[in-house]
């Protein structure tokens, strides 16, 4: 009966390490459904915090909220966002070491949310710091303009961000945020050419539409209609029933403003000019050349770029090479041109999104007398990246966001375990091995020196020749098969696997087998822009398309590097970052595929807890003591039980504690006392103690 149930039976333990059975799935995903049930949408395994997507508001984000959490142990209150935020500055503060949180989960799982969650909690709780008063305002504000350009509607999120981030918090002497900065990583440009169905283009384009003023959008040479340009149709989708593209856009007016941004009408003309350049058509002559059929598009698409009109028509119909010290000039064919249009547009907008980042970088960049006054400064990150992805299809992208995935588990390994060893070293507790399954494995498959798979890929694009996606998967068959991590259709007898195809190579990641079909793979490595069209833009009179296009680009004619590669080092260097800071981890769950409140797909969430590593997490934390307390909150709490300790104990904290657990009778295989803390191995034991206190 459900009145005779006690607490912990209805809403489970707000800790995974008090499960009895630790080691069972089912029981703690039956723990979080249970949770979920009831709206608690948070739960612990030791420090990490675990979220379910609620999608719906919850009245547990008010200010009077945040109050509570203020100065707040995490054992004394119920799990939530909040105390982790707080937890975490509060660390930096006392420890005086720099702090990160790393938030993971799958598209849709709320990553976004909580990360936008953590930033209003210090600007809300935080001291202002009298110079800057407005940078709480500023940190908030780069949200929107981010998502206006690096998010996009696509089937498993409204509001998907289309790319990494990795942001920094400052605070100064006296814990108020001063600076901030922004790293990102991997933005989706093939999304600005082309969209899956029902799924939309970044939300930018659609906002300038609905929201731009007539005079704007007639300068700008654009209609309202999202269905008259090519580069928005494509997911047949124009609008979003969850928000408004016209309140948005002025939601992102007033932050540019905000921000300090006095670029609009460059960048706008830039927007315009991406849509123009999908508009822009081209027909075949009888000799099979390649001429633009749209004319007045392209003069008034270079009014917009700033360019010269007859050049950029040239330039995206004709490609220069350079052979043997010789230029020439050939004609493209009309897939070439298509394609040379595409590259062009993903160039400009990505450019364009990178240098939006540093603007807002600019605008957040703590004031030189902060930086010098000698007063040190700490700092919180927050990393705010795509999560594992198996799609029915993956490529080059998913390999990507699979790989960072991989990096990301390594540090975890590493922290963790290293974390969980300090404690038990300083506490003069004897180590105990913990089991657990090392990817470095997978990350050198990836990432290893000349014969990794992303240097295979990269020769593979520099082979002079011919060359292909096939070729590709032709050496690393040769160089990676029988490696115990990857898999492709030849079997080591010379026989065929029927159930892959030709196409794909296969990788055993930590949280599961993908399979990768490598079509497109070498060029969206590549990622080439014309040389004649850089010229083209290198010369544009709009500022910020010459800050993008550089003319060294055009006359230093070593290859820039790849984009695996590319990606690869950026990767490499936010490893060093987040390794020299002390984590904290927050690991989101979608609860259904619908977006609906209320429902729990079991079969969704157990997928995510096995991607997620959330069962090995549990069984590192649980792999010596359950339960660990500083002595004085244990006396504090459980001192009513035992005559000796209550009202007051006031001798050693150790004998207090010593004293308390004889008289509850512990056995001495059930806990240990370290130096400052007691660790308890079974939740049962604690749960007796628990118990006896509510009796
Ligand atoms: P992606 O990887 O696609 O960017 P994400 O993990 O960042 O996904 P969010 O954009 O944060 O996902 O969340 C998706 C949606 O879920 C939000 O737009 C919001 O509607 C809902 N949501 C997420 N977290 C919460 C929450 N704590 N309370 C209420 N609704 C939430
Ligand atoms: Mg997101």
């Amino acid at each position: 009966m459900e009145s005779s149930l006690t607490a912990r039976d209805r809403v489970g333990v707000q800790d995974f390490v008090l499960l009895e059975n630790y080691n069972s799935e089912a029981a703690f995903i039956e723990n979080l459904r249970r949770r979920f049930g009831e709206n608690l949408i948070y739960t612990y395994i030791g420090s990490v915090l675990v979220s379910v997507n609620p999608y719906k508001e919850l009245e547990i984000y008010s200010k009077q909220q945040m109050e509570r959490y203020r100065g707040v142990s995490f054992y004394e209150i119920s799990p939530h966002i909040y105390a982790v935020s707080d937890n975490t500055y509060r660390a930096m503060r006392t420890e005086r070491k720099d702090q990160c949180i790393l938030i993971s989960g799958e598209s849709g799982a709320g990553k976004t949310e909580a990360s936008k969650k953590i930033l209003l909690y210090y600007a809300v709780t935080c001291p202002t710091n009298d110079h800057m008063a407005t940078l709480g305002d500023r940190l908030l504000q780069s949200n929107p303009v981010l998502e206006a350009f690096g998010n996009a509607k696509t089937l498993r999120n409204d509001n998907s961000s289309r790319f990494g981030k990795y942001m920094d918090v400052q605070f100064d002497f006296r814990g108020a945020p001063v600076g901030g900065h922004i790293l990102n990583y991997l933005l989706e440009k093939s999304r600005v050419v082309h969209q899956n169905h029902g799924e939309r283009n970044f939300h930018i384009f659609y906002q300038l539409l609905d929201g731009g003023d007539n005079d704007l959008l007639t300068t700008l040479d654009l209609e309202r209609k999202p269905q008259n340009y090519h580069y928005l149709v494509k997911g047949n989708c124009p609008r979003l029933s969850s928000v408004s593209d016209k309140n948005n856009w002025k939601v992102v007016m007033k932050a540019l403003s905000v921000i300090g941004f006095t670029e609009e009408e460059k960048l706008l003309n830039i927007i315009a000019s991406v849509l123009h350049l999908g508009n822009t058509q081209f027909g075949e002559g009888e000799e099979g050349e390649t001429y633009i059929t749209t004319e007045t598009q392209i003069t008034n698409l270079a009014k917009l770029l700033g360019v010269d009109g007859a050049a950029l028509g040239e330039a995206l119909t004709h490609k220069k090479l350079t052979a043997k010290g010789e230029e020439m000039i050939s004609p493209l064919d009309f897939e070439q041109a298509v394609s040379a249009r595409d590259a062009l547009a993903k160039a400009v907008y990505g450019r364009t999104f990178t240098w939006l980042v540093e603007k807002i970088n600019q605008s957040l960049a703590l004031k030189d007398e902060i930086y010098h006054s000698g007063k040190g400064c700490s700092v919180i990150g927050l990393l705010d990246i795509y999560g594992f992805e198996v799609l029915q299809h993956n490529s080059f992208e998913q390999f990507c966001i699979n790989y960072c995935n991989e990096k990301l588990q390594q540090l975890f390994i590493e922290l963790t375990l290293r974390s969980e060893q300090e404690e038990y070293e300083t506490e003069g507790i004897a180590w105990e091995t913990v089991q657990y399954f090392d990817n470095k494995i997978i990350c050198d498959l990836i990432e290893e020196k000349h014969k990794g798979i992303i240097s295979i890929l990269d020769e593979e694009c520099l082979r002079p020749g011919e060359t292909c996606d096939v070729s590709f998967l032709e050496k690393l068959e040769d160089t990676l098969g029988g490696h115990p991590h990857f898999v492709t259709h030849k079997l080591a007898n010379g026989k065929t696997r029927r159930v892959m195809s030709r196409e794909e190579f296969r990788l055993l990641h930590y949280a599961g087998e993908v399979n990768y079909n490598i079509n497109g793979f070498l060029d969206k490595n590549n990622d080439l822009l014309n040389r004649n069209l850089k010229e083209v833009m290198c010369q544009s009179d709009n500022q910020i398309l010459s800050h993008c296009f550089r003319r060294e680009e055009v006359i230093d004619q070593k290859r820039p590097e790849m984009a695996a590669t590319q990606f690869k080092n950026s990767l490499t260097k936010l490893m060093e970052i987040l390794m020299s800071k002390e984590p904290s981890y927050v690991r989101c769950i979608k609860p259904n595929d619908a977006k609906q409140p209320g429902r729990f797909d079991e079969v969704l969430v157990r997928h995510q807890v096995k991607y997620l590593g959330l069962m090995e997490n549990l069984r590192v934390r649980r792999a010596g003591f359950a339960y660990r307390r500083r002595f004085e909150a244990f006396l504090q709490r459980y001192k009513p039980l035992c005559p000796e300790t209550w009202p007051n104990w006031h001798g050693r904290l150790a004998d207090g504690v010593s004293a308390l657990v004889n008289h509850l009778g512990y056995k001495a295989e059930e806990y240990k006392l370290g130096r400052s803390k007691i660790f308890i191995r079974f939740p049962k034991t604690l749960f007796t103690t628990e118990d006896a206190l509510e009796a």
